[in-house]
């Protein structure tokens, strides 16, 4: 079965190739596509919102069972901020509000797109920290949230899911692996590492987007094997 996970977000592709590994499913990209996918404005006030807006849409521009992410950071001392604005919390803030963003006189919109998205999630992380300058360790609590959304060809919703994982935001970043929030993001699972320092294998087993996914797991396996069989 082919299944569209239109995001522009390399991480989070690669995540759900991970995750729906041994399911018979090929993952289907914005680049396997003859023509662009519609841009989908992010306006939802929750994850379902923006997640089933994306799926939706997506299914019925490509005629492909669909199944969009829409995630982010919540933290306990920031009522919940960034939440559904964490890919882009950043934007509108001065240049030089964002230290590690060093994109002198260019903007973000003179960058290639992974250019751009490195220098987007750097900002994010210089604000959080900025945020949270003084907050002392036992305030810093924080959850990452996840929710996926399946819609079939003609735009159905076939499946809301969500995930969880909670953790703490560290006073300075560590590790390579992930993207986003992860060098800054302690996982109560793995006390003393950042998300960006373990495994990938690793983070999948604790993380937001591993147990949404765990949690659609089942009906991906019930819908291929209708598939197949309406294939004859
Ligand atoms: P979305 O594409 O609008 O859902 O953006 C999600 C944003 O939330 C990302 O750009 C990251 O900033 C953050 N985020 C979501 N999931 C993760 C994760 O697994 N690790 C790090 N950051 C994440």
């Amino acid at each position: 079965m082919r299944l569209l996970f239109g995001t522009g977000n390399p991480g989070k592709l690669r995540e759900l190739r991970r995750l729906v590994e041994g399911l018979p499913v090929t993952v289907v990209s914005p680049a396997d596509l003859p023509a662009p996918l519609p841009e989908v404005e992010e306006d939802g006030a929750t994850f379902a919102a923006n997640a089933g807006k994306k799926a939706r849409a997506h299914a019925l521009a490509s005629g492909l069972h669909a199944l969009a992410d829409d995630s982010g950071l919540c933290v306990d001392a920031l009522f919940g901020m960034p939440g559904v604005r964490s890919a882009r919390w950043s934007e509108g803030e001065p240049a030089a509000a964002s230290p590690s963003c060093a994109l002198g006189e260019a903007g973000l919109g003179e960058l290639g797109p992974a250019a751009a998205r490195a220098a987007r999630d750097e900002a994010n992380n210089d604000r959080l920290l900025r945020s949270l300058d003084g907050v002392p360790d036992e305030l810093r609590g924080a959850e990452y949230r996840a929710v996926l959304v399946l819609a079939a060809p003609d735009g159905t919703v076939l499946a809301t899911v969500d995930g969880s994982c909670r953790g703490r935001i560290a006073t300075a970043r560590r590790g390579t692996d992930g993207f986003g929030y992860d060098p800054l993001f302690l996982p109560e699972a793995w006390p003393g590492r950042t998300m960006a320092e373990l495994a990938p294998a690793e983070k999948d087993a604790v993380s937001h987007r591993g147990e949404a996914f765990r949690r659609l797991r089942p009906v991906l396996e019930a819908l291929a094997v209708d598939e197949s069989r309406r294939r004859g």
